[in-house]
């Protein structure tokens, strides 16, 4: 099957061919029909840092995807030929004392597909049963951004939104979810700044009442004149600058 790779410990990608992957004991094999490119995979494909100290080459990479069931492996139950699905990237080990104590998402064997093994941009994916989750008429093309949508509902949803006010600072895909989301779960006022003008646009058609430039206003002062002085009840920061930290 075709599949893009990090093939060595350079920068770049490689769209070659590699062997379809067969759905082992537990596992379910997967056609990905959408994926969505993520941070991470940018900073595998220019091997900065990060990249250089984690990513073992050769490796499929990518995380975000959701596709078709095509096989199903022994042991299988839940799940058949034919759904629609997407699945969460972090295969954890089962055992470990986190996963054993109900907080397997901080497991210290924690394999990430498309980071650790094989990952989704490829035709086909062998994922475990127990990660995959039926789409249920969710369309592939909304499927596929559930790990980075997951990311901001876990965040907001954190906080006690409804009748709240809540600034998200950092309006990429992830803070842009955190603004409709809050709006979703009830936020009295939802507030959203970024440096970028595209970027506050979206948030705006994503629901924010009010938007900030942090590249040309003053994030605070503007925060404390739509709040009577107050500042907001809950802050989401999504961009990992650390100006933006300091702000929030
Ligand atoms: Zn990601
Ligand atoms: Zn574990």
């Amino acid at each position: 099957m075709q599949a893009i790779v990090k093939q060595k410990r350079a920068p770049g990608l490689t769209v070659t061919s590699v062997p379809k992957p067969s759905p082992g004991p537990g596992e379910v094999l997967i056609a990905v029909r959408h994926a969505g490119v993520c941070g991470t995979d940018v900073h595998i494909a220019d091997w900065n840092a990060w990249a250089e100290g984690r990513i073992k080459p050769p490796v499929v990479v990518g995380h975000e995807f959701a596709g078709e069931i095509v096989a199903v492996g022994g042991a299988v139950s839940e799940l058949k030929s034919g759904q629609l699905v997407t699945a969460e990237g972090h295969i954890v080990c089962g055992h470990c004392l986190q996963c054993r104590t109900g907080n397997s998402h901080i497991c210290r064997n924690t394999r990430i597909i498309g980071v650790d093994r094989d990952g989704a941009f490829a035709e086909y994916i062998a994922m475990p049963a127990t990660n995959v989750l039926p789409l249920d008429g969710i369309p592939t093309t909304v499927g596929a951004v559930m790990d980075p949508m997951g990311n901001a509902f876990h965040t907001v949803l954190s906080a006690e939104i409804p009748g709240s006010t809540v600034l998200v600072v950092g309006c990429g895909p992830i803070g842009c979810f955190a603004v409709g989301i809050a709006r979703a779960a009830g936020a009295a006022k939802v507030i959203a700044s970024d440096v970028n003008a595209t970027r506050l646009e979206l948030a705006r058609r994503m629901g924010a009442h009010v938007t900030v430039n942090a590249a040309t206003d003053d994030v605070v002062r503007a925060v404390l004149d739509e709040t009577a002085g107050e500042g907001t009840d809950v802050v989401c920061e999504m961009s990992g600058v650390p100006s933006a930290l300091h702000q929030a």
